[in-house]
C-alpha cells in the first residue's frame, strides 16, 4: 500500500483563493487593501527569493505589498526606527522582517518591537502568550499550514495521539498549541528524546521539524499514521546537483503511512499562503471586524 500524498500545492492554491475573495471584501469595509510591509535587510540570496515571493503574492491576492531592502550594513538602531514607523503606519495590517538578520542585529530585539496587532509571523512574546493561553492569537504560519494540511485528511484531530518532533518556537512549540486546540493528545520531542523512534512509532499525527535530511525513517512510523514532513535540506544530488529533501525518508514512509506531506510540495506552499492570511486577519481584528472566513 502506498499513502496518499498531501498536495501542498493544491491546498495552498485553495487558501489562497479564499484569501483573494476575503481581500476584496476587506477592501470594501476598510475602504483600502490590506497592507503587508516586509523587511529584507542585506543580500541573502534565499532571502531575497523568499520577499520577492511574498510581496508578489499579496499583490496577486489583492493587498499593498510594502518592500523595504535594506543594506548588509544596516545598524539595529536603523532597523529598529523602521519597524517602529511600520508599525504606527495605519495603512499597513502586517509587518514581517526576514530572518536571518545580519550578525550586528539581535533578532529578539527587532521581532519584539513589531506591533502584535501587525505581527503576521506569530513570533512577538505577546501572541506566543496568547496562542500558549488559548486565546485567539496571531499563530507562526508554518505551524498553521500544517494544521491544515492535517486537517485535509482528518476532518477532526480530537483524541488522536500527534507527536511533534522539534521544539523550536517558530515550528515545533507553535505547532503543538495549535494541536491542543484541536484536541490531540500532543507529545513534543526533541534531540534528548530518549527512544525518539519508538515515540515517533506512536503517532497517528506525526509531525517533524528537526533540520536532519531523512533522519525518521519507515519503519519509525506507525502504519496508516499522516505525517507531515516539514524539513527542508538542501544534499547533494545526482550529477553533484543540490537537491532538497525532507526530515523523513519519503521514499521508506510512503509505503507505511497512511497519508504523507511531499517535500518540496507539501508545507512549503503552504507558509506563505498562511502568511497572507494571516495579514487578513490582523487587518480584520485591528479594524474590529469579524475574523475572515479562511477556512
Ligand atoms: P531549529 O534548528 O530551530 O530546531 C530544530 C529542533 O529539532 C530542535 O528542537 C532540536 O532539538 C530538534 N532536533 C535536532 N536534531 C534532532 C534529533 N536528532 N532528534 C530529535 N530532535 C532533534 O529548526 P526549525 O524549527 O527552525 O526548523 C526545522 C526544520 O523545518 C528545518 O529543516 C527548516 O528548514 C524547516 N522549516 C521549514 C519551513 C517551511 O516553510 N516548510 C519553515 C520553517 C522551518 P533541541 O531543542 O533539543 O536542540
Amino acid at each position: 500500500m502506498s499513502a496518499k500524498i498531501i498536495d501542498g500545492r493544491a491546498i495552498a492554491n485553495e487558501l489562497r483563493a479564499k484569501v483573494a475573495i476575503e481581500a476584496k471584501l476587506l477592501t470594501r469595509k476598510l475602504g483600502r487593501m490590506p497592507g503587508l510591509a516586509v523587511v529584507l535587510v542585506g543580500d541573502n540570496p534565499a532571502s531575497e527569493v523568499y520577499v520577492r515571493n511574498k510581496a508578489r503574492l499579496s499583490v496577486d491576492l489583492g493587498m499593498a505589498s510594502f518592500e523595504h531592502k535594506l543594506p548588509v550594513t544596516t545598524s539595529e538602531a536603523e532597523l529598529l526606527e523602521l519597524v517602529l514607523t511600520l508599525s504606527a503606519d495605519l495603512k499597513i495590517d502586517g509587518v514581517l522582517v526576514q530572518l536571518p538578520l545580519p550578525k550586528q542585529i539581535d533578532p529578539a530585539r527587532i521581532l519584539n518591537a513589531i506591533s502584535p496587532a501587525k505581527d503576521v509571523d506569530g513570533f512577538t512574546p505577546l501572541n506566543a502568550g496568547k496562542l500558549a493561553s488559548g486565546m485567539p492569537a496571531l499563530a507562526p504560519c508554518t505551524p498553521l499550514g500544517c494544521v491544515m494540511l492535517v486537517k485535509n485528511v482528518h476532518r477532526s484531530l480530537a483524541g488522536l495521539e500527534a507527536v511533534v518532533v522539534g521544539r523550536s518556537s517558530v515550528v515545533g512549540k507553535p505547532l503543538a498549541q495549535l494541536l491542543l486546540a484541536e484536541n490531540a493528545t500532543v507529545t513534543i520531542a526533541h534531540s534528548k528524546t530518549k527512544e525518539l523512534p519508538a515515540v515517533c512509532r506512536r503517532a497517528d499525527l506525526l509531525f517533524v521539524a528537526i533540520g536532519k535530511p531523512e533522519l525518521v525513517r519507515g519503519n519509525w512510523i506507525k502504519p496508516g499514521a499522516t505525517v507531515i514532513d516539514i524539513g527542508i535540506n538542501r544534499v547533494p544530488g545526482p550529477a553533484g546537483k543540490p537537491r532538497v529533501v525532507g526530515d523523513v525518508a519519503f521514499e521508506e514512509a510512503v509505503k507505511v503511512a497512511g497519508a504523507i506531506s511531499p517535500v518540496p510540495g507539501g508545507v512549503g506552499p503552504m507558509t506563505v499562503a498562511c502568511l497572507l492570511a494571516n495579514t487578513l486577519r490582523a487587518a480584520a481584528m485591528r479594524a474590529g471586524l469579524p475574523p475572515p472566513k479562511l477556512d
